[in-house]
């Protein structure tokens, strides 16, 4: 990756369980995961060349869910659980909100987050895709494919469907989220 190639910062939102992390492993190439290894921090870089033009994405699997109140939390306050979560919605250039389709709470989860980060960013024209993971689980379905595509209309953002698991539009997925990018870069 040249010194002159464009970086941007694209951040991981939604619930646990959604397929964040194996997603971002299918984005950075990472063949097997340890399951004993539960490394929350995650930032992976890879350069993608889209349109014959190359750009280097920072991607971050460090969104933290919301402790419900009474769960005990190991070292780790609620002031600083809540920065975390702030510092999310503050760094990314752009943002990819995932949900299951066999999960209605967390579709529902994916418009909340939606709504935080237009109150974080409020001026800003950020790059947003909304993603349904799990489109594998056919049988499971829980949020047709007609609801996901209205709520990305309602909240002015992206959308596509993805399995992890079959690793059906997940290239998509990232080269859109480029694509996005450049669009607001004034067309590149
Ligand atoms: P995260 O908490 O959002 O990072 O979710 P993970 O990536 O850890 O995934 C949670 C669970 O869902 C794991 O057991 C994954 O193997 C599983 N999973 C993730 N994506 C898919 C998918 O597309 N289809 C199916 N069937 N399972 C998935």
């Amino acid at each position: 990756s040249g010194p002159g190639e464009p970086r941007y910062r694209v951040v991981l939102l939604g619930d646990p369980g959604v397929g964040k992390t194996s997603l971002v492993n299918l984005f950075a190439g990472v063949q097997e995961r340890d399951p004993l290894e539960q490394h929350r921090e995650a930032v992976y870089e890879r350069t993608l060349c889209v349109d014959g033009e190359e750009t280097t994405l920072l991607v971050m699997d460090t969104w933290e869910p919301e402790q419900p109140p009474g769960i005990p939390r190991c070292q780790r306050g609620r002031g600083e659980e809540s920065w975390c979560r702030s510092q999310c919605l503050q760094v990314g250039n752009a943002y990819v909100i995932v949900y299951s389709i066999t999960d209605r709470s967390s579709f529902e989860s994916a418009s909340e987050l939606r709504i935080q980060l237009r109150r974080a960013r409020q001026a800003e024209d950020i790059p947003i895709i909304l993603v349904g993971n799990k489109t594998d689980l056919v049988r499971c379905r829980e949020v047709s494919v007609e609801e996901g595509r209205a709520c990305a209309v309602v909240f002015d953002c992206k959308f596509i469907e993805t399995s992890a698991a079959l690793q059906h539009n997940v290239a998509e997925l990232f080269e859109g989220v480029v694509r996005q990018i450049r669009l607001r870069q004034g067309g590149k």
